[in-house]
This record gives C-alpha cells, structure tokens and sequence, in this order.
C-alpha cells in the first residue's frame, strides 16, 4: 500500500525514516541529503491533515549515548520542514507519549534514537508494541534499513494491519528496483564491477537469464580471465572462486545472457596514482603489472552495450576510480548512462556505495534516471532476497 492510499485527517502518523546522517565533532550535520530525502512523506502527512511523528536510528550506540542522540539533528530538520518539531527524550513509554499523545494535526515530533533500547536491532516484539503506541498509522520510508528485520523497521507493522504503508522515498526506491527486476523495457544491460567476485556473486547469478548483457568490469574481472587460463600477472583475483567463475560463463551462455568481459586493460607497475602504465590484453599482463581499469578497446564495446541499452543498472566502478589515472573507463560508463538517459530515454539506474561515488565524482548523478540511496538493502533486491522491511507493509 502507497501513502496515497491513506487518509491522514486527525491521524499521527508513526514514520520510520533514515535520519543516519553524518555528525562532525560539533555535533552538526555533515550532509543532511536523507532529511531533505524525507521530506516529501512528512510533507505529504501535514498536507493531508495529519500530524507526524518521525523515528529513526543514528550510528551505532552501545545503551544511551548523548554523541548519538538525534537531537543533534533537530535544527536542521526544523530548518528544513520550516516549524517547530518537538523532542522526545525518548522513543517508548512516558517520555515519548506525552509527545506524541497530544500531537495535533500540522505537528511534527521526533523521538530519540532508536538504537538507544538494543531491542530496536534485536527485533523484539514487546518494544515494537510499545514504539506502536505513538502512531495511529505505521509508514516504512527507510530504505536503507529495508533488509533489516528491527522492531521499527519490521516487526512493528503487525500492530498496524490495515493502517501501514510505504513512504513516498521508499516506494520510488521499489519503483525503480522493479523497473529493472520485474517489467525492464528492453534491451536490458548490467553493469557489474568492483573489487571482489564473491561479494557480487549473488546479483550476477540472480541477473542471469533476466539481462539481454551482463557486462563484468572492475578487478572482479580478472578472476574470470585467470579461470580461463589467462595470465593476469599481479592483478587482484580471488582463485577460490574460479570454479563459480566458470560457472557463471556456462551459465550465461545457457541462458541467453551475453556476458561481456574486459578484453584489454589499463596496466600499472604499482598501485600507486603516478605508476607507470600500458594498454594489455586482459589474458597477456606480465608478472609485476596489474590492470587497474579497462582499456581503451573494452571502454568503447561496454559503452557501446549501454548507448543500445533501454534499461541500465550500474554497480561497481570499473577500475580503481580513486585514483585519476585509473578513473577513465569508470567515467566514461557514468557519461554513456547520462547520455543514453538523455538521448534514447532509457532508464538508468546506480545502485551500490561505489559506483554512487563514481557518478558523484563524475558530476552526472542528475542525469541518471535513478541513484539508489540504500547501499546494503539494494543489492539484497538485486540479490532477489525479500526485504523484511518491504514485506512487512506488503503482508
Ligand atoms: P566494491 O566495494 O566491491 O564495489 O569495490 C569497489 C572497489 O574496487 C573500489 O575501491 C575500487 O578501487 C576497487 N577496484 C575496482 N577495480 C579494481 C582493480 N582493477 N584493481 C583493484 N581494485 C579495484
């Protein structure tokens, strides 16, 4: 159910939102883009004539900690909802209820850190009662928590069976996760990189047989050339993993699933920024020499894929971003995402710490159709796992 769906008038509206924003040592916020992210729910909820009542967690705090405390936060989001939010010292019993009890429509709380009670992570029923008590209607608008089973973030929405539903944030995050998963407009491309083989492996294995092109970039690439006998000198690899390799080429190629590996690369004598470099195939790096990015060749066959693309999901940078000299293949697939987003309308969307990074670095994260704001909780989706905090509402 969509908020959409709801009738706000007179209701408090209990909103799980992500307001883990980074603090610095005053205390101040760093970067409030996910309370500027939730502000179209708790919009939605005062213009409806409801009242909001907003809960959230922030950092991770052993027992009650004041550096973690949400007031902390207070300023800002006052500043940004433009009215007065009122504190609770709390988020459960007295402390809490005499906040949120007396709330009229227009108002908005806030209730301290839910990580401050260790039952919030522990998923325990009886405080999921009590956070209960504070709303009338139950909204998930976290993402980033999605693929935690926590008592605001899960177990909760039992308490509200017919009042419960998704927040503005996250059900464009699903909106844009099920335009790629379940009803991708085709040609269908995934581009997957970054370090490690395993810790994509059950995205690559979920994406098989769903993706026209499964394009392999990043030092994850070497280990499929290594399985094939290629020599990839000093490059990162994970040799645990060949046989999984292998099987991901088998699999590709029996299911329709045309896998594109990197063919040449971008070599350096070290992992330094100012190392030397040579442009090699993938399967001929001498001892000493590692490949850094994809080559020339690779660069223009993927960009290639994601211009005749009408649907691109993007994780994992191609090279070592980090480094400018290592940063060219990774920049040139943001440009070929922004520009097939611009001139062939296709849906385009990052997804995954890194390659969020990237198109930040790239200054083109406005000229994708979608950056997904939920690292971990995204890529349990790609994995096709069901998020506990999705089936929650759905349930
Ligand atoms: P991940 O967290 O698995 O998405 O990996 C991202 C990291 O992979 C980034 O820090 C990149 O610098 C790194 N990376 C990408 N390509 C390579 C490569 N060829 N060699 C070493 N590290 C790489």
């Amino acid at each position: 159910m969509n908020m959409t769906d709801i009738d706000f008038q007179g209701q408090r509206a209990l909103i799980r939102v992500d307001f883990n924003v980074p603090l610095n040592e005053a205390r101040e916020v760093t970067d409030d883009t996910r309370i500027r992210a939730a502000l179209p729910t708790i919009q939605h909820v005062l213009d409806n004539g409801g009242s909001a009542v907003l809960m959230s967690h922030l950092g991770r705090p052993k027992g009650r900690d004041e550096q973690f405390s949400l007031k902390h936060i207070l300023p800002r989001l006052e500043a940004l909802l433009g009215c007065t939010v009122k504190f609770a010292p709390d988020c459960v019993e007295d402390a809490a209820l005499d906040v949120t009890q007396s709330l009229q429509p227009g108002e908005v709380a806030l209730l301290e850190n839910l990580r401050f009670h260790p039952e919030e992570k522990a998923g325990d029923e009886f405080f999921a009662g009590q956070l209960a008590e504070n709303g009338d209607v139950y909204i998930n608008d976290a993402f980033g928590t999605a693929h935690r089973a926590h008592a605001s973030t899960a177990v909760i929405a039992k308490f509200f069976p017919e009042d419960k539903a998704f927040g503005h944030l996250l059900a464009r995050e699903i909106d844009a996760l099920e335009k790629v998963l379940a009803h991708p407009e085709k040609p269908l491309t995934a581009i997957i990189g970054g370090a490690k083989v395993s810790s994509k492996l059950g995205i690559i294995e979920h994406l098989i047989g769903r993706v026209d092109k499964l394009i392999v970039g990043g030092g994850m690439a070497y280990t499929f050339v290594q399985a094939q006998g290629g020599s990839i000198g000093n490059s990162l690899v994970e040799p645990e993993m060949h046989a999984q390799a292998l099987d991901i080429l088998k699999k590709a190629e029996a299911s329709g699933t045309e896998l594109l590996l990197p063919h040449d690369t971008l070599a350096a004598d070290a992992f330094a920024p100012d190392a030397q470099t040579r442009v090699l195939a993938t399967d001929a790096i001498p001892d000493d020499w590692m490949g850094l990015d994809i080559g020339p060749e690779t660069t223009q066959r993927f960009v290639e894929a994601v211009l005749t693309s009408k649907t691109v999901l993007w994780n994992g940078p191609m090279g070592v971003f980090e480094m400018e000299a290592f940063a060219k293949g990774t920049n040139a697939v943001a440009a070929a995402l922004a520009k097939a987003t611009a001139e062939s309308s296709a849906f385009t969307l990052i997804g995954g710490g890194d390659s969020v990074a990237a198109i930040n670095q790239a200054g083109l994260a406005d000229q994708v159709s979608y950056v997904s704001t939920g690292g971990g909780a995204m890529l349990e989706y790609l994995e096709g796992k069901v998020l506990p905090g999705i089936a929650a509402i759905k349930e």
